[in-house]
């Protein structure tokens, strides 16, 4: 069949590849669509209080569209059983799940006088839930290490094998040491996956130069709803925000490192009653702009920055180009927002001190850093937020804040926020 030249004076050929193409990336932009997820989500497979199908049932069913269960040093594999009576959330959530799924599905048995449930590997439950292009389940691992009594947490999403905790000589060469498994196996398996450092405040576990140090380290929590683990911070010690902004600035500006990006995740334990002092689900999460719903489109997204965190605020969509970053909100009626733009600029003030007791010795925190670290760059109320870039930004990144209170907060008068990743005009386009 010949091809009749649709325009004037441009081979018809030429003109099929040229429609073809723009028909493909228009319909690639109207496949891109917002998942919700959550990566930090415990079960009886470590220290959370009930069965994994309980749990995904709950996301399943609360509007996410994918989660990654990450128990302690443990993947959900292999045969285990628990003895029901002495396990966290006990008879009570033994009987609620058989409730749920029947006799046909729970499996129990009786050994030396005691009941024990069997504990359903991922492999063997995965398909009850998930659905393409709907509800996703992704494994992972808290690789659960420390230092000297200080927490060393890093959550593997996509992991493939088992990770044994390593330890080190010092905070950081106990997050470098587990951090190097993780992308070890990525390169073994072929498989991408990436880790985070968890709740970098948890026992005041983790400061922003140790953390800023870490090489392959991409992604930390910003937001972690687990009550006891201190996103704000204190007197003595910088919050989450203020780590990131610490360390965004020395890796883009000093050690000429990667980016990290923040994360909202719940950390939940607790799936039986809900209370400020439990680690609940539904607080924290991440949305991440991808094509398709599958693990490898949500880690390519997540590494190249395609995402925010949120504790409750929803954005429509953001524009991160050369010239400004701008925000469109999907706001509620009745409820207002202001945006804090957030960044450093070239030529900042690099003075820092370390943080003293009373005997005049360091504390061993994160130090003080003078205003330009982390500067307000902007602040403005309404859905549509918008920073034009002046040119001497290292980055630019937003905080947007609700008046609404949030429901079931993880410390008492929280309000619903959201996280916009940092655009870095240095390493556009992103
Ligand atoms: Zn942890
Ligand atoms: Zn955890």
């Amino acid at each position: 069949m010949k091809l009749r030249p649709y325009f004037p004076g441009i081979p018809p050929l030429l003109t099929a590849i040229a429609i073809f193409v723009a028909l493909q990336s228009a319909i690639q932009a109207a496949q891109a669509k917002w998942w919700k997820g959550n990566l930090h989500t415990h079960s009886l497979w470590s220290d959370g209080d009930d069965y994994p199908e309980m749990i995904v049932q709950w996301y399943k069913s609360s509007g996410y569209d994918f989660l990654a269960l990450s128990d302690h040093n443990t993947l959900s594999s292999g045969q285990r059983w628990k003895e029901i009576k002495t396990s966290a959330g006990g008879v009570d959530a033994f009987d609620k799940y058989l409730a749920r799924f029947g006799t046909d599905w729970v499996e129990q048995k009786w050994q030396a006088g005691k009941r024990l449930a069997r504990l359903k590997p991922l492999g063997e439950f995965r398909s009850l839930f998930e659905e393409p292009g709907r509800f996703l389940l992704i494994e992972s691992e808290e690789i659960t290490a420390g230092y000297k009594g200080k927490p060393v947490h890093i959550n593997a999403t996509n992991i493939r094998h088992f990770i044994k905790p390593l330890d080190g000589d010092s905070v950081l060469e106990v997050m470098q040491k587990n951090i190097n498994a993780v992308m070890d196996q990525r390169q073994q398996t072929g498989q991408p996956m990436f880790p985070h450092l968890n709740h970098p405040n948890f026992v005041w576990g983790v400061t922003a130069e140790e953390l800023m140090q870490v090489r392959g380290e991409r992604f930390f929590e910003v937001y972690n709803g687990h009550p006891a683990v201190r996103n704000e911070g204190d007197a003595t010690h910088a919050s989450t925000d203020r780590i990131w902004d610490i360390m965004l600035t020395w890796r883009l500006a000093v050690l000429n490192m990667e980016p990290i990006y923040g994360l909202g995740v719940d950390d939940s334990h607790n799936y039986h009653a809900t209370a400020s002092n439990l680690s609940n689900s539904g607080r924290g999460w991440v949305m991440v702009r991808a094509n398709h719903l599958t693990p490898e489109h949500i880690v390519k997204a997540m590494e190249e920055g395609d995402f925010y965190a949120s504790s409750g605020v929803r954005v429509r969509e953001i524009i991160a180009n050369k010239t400004q970053l701008s925000i469109q909100l999907d706001p509620e009626p009745g409820i207002t927002y202001k945006t804090t733009f957030i960044g450093t600029r070239k030529g900042f003030d690099q003075t820092h001190t370390s943080v003293v007791g009373d005997d005049g010795k360091p504390l061993g925190v994160t130090d003080r850093y003078s205003d330009d670290v982390g500067a307000i760059l902007d602040e403005q109320s309404g859905p549509t937020p918008s920073y034009s870039l002046k040119g001497d930004e290292i980055y630019v990144r937003a905080k947007i804040v609700s008046s609404k209170l949030k429901h079931n907060p993880y410390v008492e008068g929280e309000h619903e926020t959201a996280w916009i990743q940092p655009l870095i005009p240095g390493r556009l386009p992103r």
